[in-house]
């Protein structure tokens, strides 16, 4: 059973038993809601340490059983679009109708501008004082791969403390959005009006990528803005897909006013009812677990190759050659892959 679990750690040609983080006494915490217990468990799981990532595999599979019963939900936007405004209030709208919630972000910016999203502790300060709320900045540091793996985790942990939505907060520019909306059930997009031709400022892989768009700020002398960029998102989105059964919709919403914030909810949860009765919310959620699985595969091999110590001096060698032409990629491919392989057979 999941509270046995114990960590220890042995190195090699040490014969100490030594208790590394205590496991036990942190699934503890977590299954008691001791929002600390959740914030050192995260920091265990966003570590790269060797022991930590032990320690943390072994938490996570003690949590499995208690995972899997939030609403996840992945909202993105640029930044000044007011998703943290936003989220602050649905966060709080949330808490008052007896939810548990959790916002956690993906910005793999972050370590370089020291945190772009989430890294500033005066955002959502009343949220953040709720008790039935846990807020958590971007992992820093690393590729988006590696920041992805640890917000993934971090749901499982906010899962298993009770958390019944977990917002997972993302930057709306480059590949963070498929990160984050392959890690959600629900991808919410929130877009303004007014901000010059609307179709031309959104990517069509974001739209694509939408369950909803909330056209924010819909306050004061912008309802009537907000509502015409509705209607011609909803016109764009009508040639889009519908295959999981869900048409993606379109709505106004104001996060400083807390207008259509009820709407959204229900959206929300239609969307999980009806994926959820149709299978397709296990599917969806099956699919990821196994892409997610593959990523971390890929990218192990990927810096396996790198690292490995005879096949890297021929990489330079072999990247310049393409770059000259004088090879193609797909022969150095071969060249690099079949060295990794041969070395590895060769131990
Ligand atoms: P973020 O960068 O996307 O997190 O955006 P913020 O939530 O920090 O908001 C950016 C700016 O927009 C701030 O000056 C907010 O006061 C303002 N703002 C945010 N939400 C709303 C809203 O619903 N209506 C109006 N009128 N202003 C808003």
């Amino acid at each position: 059973m999941a509270s046995t679990a114990r960590c220890y750690m042995i190195g090699p040609g040490d014969q100490s038993m030594k208790p590394a983080t205590d496991v036990t006494e942190m699934l503890r915490g977590i299954r008691e809601n001791d929002r600390a217990s959740v914030g050192r468990a995260i920091t265990l799981v966003e570590s790269n340490a060797t022991d930590d990532r032990r320690s943390a595999q072994e938490l996570l599979t003690a949590l499995l059983p208690d995972t899997g019963g939030a609403h996840r939900i992945g909202i993105s936007g640029v930044p000044g679009v007011g998703k943290s405004t936003f989220i602050e209030s649905f966060g709080l709208q949330l808490v008052v109708h007896g939810h548990r919630v959790a916002v956690l972000a993906v910005d793999p910016s972050s370590s370089i501008s020291k945190g772009s999203i989430l890294g500033d502790k005066t955002r959502m300060e009343k949220l953040a004082a709720s008790e039935n709320a846990f807020i958590r900045p971007s992992p820093t540091g690393g590729s988006l791969g590696g920041v992805a793996r640890k917000t993934r985790e971090a749901i499982l942990v906010c899962e298993a403390a009770g958390y019944d939505a977990v917002l997972v907060e993302t930057v709306g520019v480059g590949q963070s959005e498929i990160a984050v909306a392959e890690m959600v059930d629900f991808f919410l997009v929130l877009q303004l009006a007014g901000a010059g031709d609307e179709l031309q400022g959104i990517k069509r892989g974001i739209l694509e990528l939408a369950d909803l768009i909330a056209i924010n700020k819909a306050d004061g002398a912008n309802v009537q803005p907000a509502e015409l960029a509705r209607a011609e998102f909803e016109r764009a989105l009508g040639i889009l897909r519908t295959e999981d059964g869900w048409k993606p919709r379109v709505v106004t919403c104001s996060g400083q006013t807390g207008a259509g914030l009820e709407e959204i909810w229900q959206l929300v949860s239609e969307h999980h009812r009806l994926l959820a009765s149709s299978g397709e919310l296990e599917e969806r959620r099956r699919r990821q677990l196994l892409g997610w699985m593959w990523s971390l595969v890929d990218e192990g091999l990927r810096s396996a190759v790198r690292e490995h110590s005879e096949v890297s001096k021929s990489l330079r060698a072999l990247e310049e050659a393409v770059l000259e032409g004088k090879t193609t990629p797909t022969v150095a491919a071969e060249a690099i892959l079949s060295a990794f392989i041969d070395r590895e057979r060769a131990l």
